[in-house]
């Protein structure tokens, strides 16, 4: 936990680089999360600038913050990040994770990426409009969640519940995951995300012959679940081509020469996906999530004795579904791949909606692409994101989080050592941020 009480001053909107290291400071990593101390300091620069928050918290160590800077009457605009960072264990780092190093023109730590360089940039913008004279066309909200990296239990996913209220007007919003440069199927793009896969955690119970272990028994249910398994290992689902996916894929196409731009095409028509996917092979995974719900057996569990048959397994599955599509659905895709009549629960499914409101999508392409020169693509992630949670209360998230990264692999570095960032992105981010904050008219 850091100690630190760092400084509060009314000109830090003008240095997002300083609001970044701060935030790296606070040592919020998530399991505890521990994100208070952190959230306090963001109320107290809200309270320096006169601007009203409030925090909300299932678990009082880990509050979410919501402050609104006022505006006139169009709808506010929402900006969203979490605090909470991954673990450094057993990572290398040149540099202490948590003291938020500038050195070589990057700044050093874990949630240099994901997410406080974003935070530090919504942060950054909410507080300079907040100085500035001149009003937003709507208000503009900042919110600062708890517990992303463990699901939001704590954090949205609580908010929406206990909360629903706090979104009643909000339509858009700007959060996770997008904004940076990112090569996509030989693209130089800026992906925007607009839609996320679902969660969907389901617990498969197979029942079989039981006995004493020194007997042969034949159709146990370790023997079932084995089956099972080996029949889901490796083996594609249908394909499902939904409308995010499809806006996506087109985007893309259009940037690329003839040939592989039609690849890309042949891959939103369902008879010919596969074999296209086949082709790409593993340069086609993200593809191939994009377009199929996937089931991935991830725990197991039965047995609690050497001698002992049991009569009972349960094997844990981690399936991620497409938009629009639902657990029994997936569900029937299983029973039919194994031939198997399946005992399922439920253990968890967090429903998004089937197609993304792209209402303000063109005007933030817009801003990216003339500040780049590149090409913007709305983005279905096969990951998931605080967005899941607040599209049940029918909020847009685009993933907006501005960055230039040139050869800094965001992929690879992000929930990895030597997380970082350059400086000047941040900056550079922080006016994209605030550049679309003005342009907003509802
Ligand atoms: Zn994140």
């Amino acid at each position: 936990m850091a100690s630190h009480e760092p400084p509060v001053s009314t000109d830090i909107h003008e240095r997002p680089v300083d609001l970044l290291r701060e935030l790296i400071r606070f040592e919020t990593v998530n399991p505890p999360g521990d994100e208070k101390p952190c959230i306090d300091w963001i109320g107290d620069l809200f309270e320096a600038y006169g601007v009203e928050y409030d925090t909300y918290a299932r678990d009082p160590d880990r509050p979410n913050l919501l402050a609104r800077v006022p505006g006139g009457d169009a709808p506010p605009l929402l900006l969203y990040g979490h605090v909470d960072v991954v673990p450094v264990t057993d990572q290398e780092w040149t540099h202490d994770p948590f003291e938020g190093v500038l050195e070589d023109g990057y700044v050093w730590g874990r949630g240099a990426l994901d997410m406080k360089s974003g935070v530090a940039m919504f942060l950054a913008t909410a507080l300079r409009v907040a100085a500035e004279d001149e009003q937003p066309a709507g208000d503009v909200l900042f919110l600062a969640l708890s517990d992303e990296e463990g699901g939001g239990d704590d954090g949205a996913a609580f908010l929406v519940e206990e909360h629903p209220e706090l979104f009643d007007d909000v339509e858009y919003a700007l959060g996770e995951f997008g904004g940076f440069d990112m090569e996509i199927a030989g693209v130089e793009s800026h992906p925007i995300q607009v839609n996320e896969k679902q969660v969907c955690w389901l617990e498969v119970t197979f029942r079989g012959q039981s006995g004493h272990a020194s007997l042969p028994i034949s159709g146990t249910a370790m023997g079932k679940m084995a089956s099972f398994v080996r029949q889901v290992d490796g083996e594609r689902l249908p394909v499902h081509v939904t409308p995010p996916a499809e806006r996506m894929f087109e985007s893309l196409a259009d940037e690329l020469p003839d040939a592989h731009g039609e690849r890309l095409q042949a891959l939103l028509d369902p008879e010919r996906t596969d074999d296209v996917l086949d082709e790409m092979g593993a340069d086609g995974a993200m593809f191939d999530a994009l377009l199929h719900n996937t089931a991935n057996v991830t725990r197991v569990r039965g047995g609690d004795k050497e001698n002992v048959v049991p009569e009972e397994v349960t094997a844990f599955l981690d399936c991620r579904l497409v938009p629009g599509q639902e657990p029994d659905d997936v569900v029937r895709e299983l029973e039919a791949l194994t031939g198997m009549d399946l005992d399922v629960e439920v253990v968890r499914f967090d429903p998004g909606p089937p197609a993304a409101d792209m209402g303000l999508f063109d005007e933030l392409a817009g801003h990216l692409e003339n500040a780049t020169g590149g090409v913007a693509i709305p983005l279905l992630m096969p990951g998931g994101t605080d967005g899941r949670h607040l599209a049940k209360v029918d909020v847009q998230s685009y993933g907006y989080i501005p960055m230039q990264l040139g050869e800094l692999p965001f992929l690879e570095l992000v929930h990895s050592g030597d997380e970082r960032i350059p400086a000047e992105t941040v900056e550079w981010g922080a006016e994209r941020v605030y550049e679309a904050v003005r342009a907003y008219d509802g």
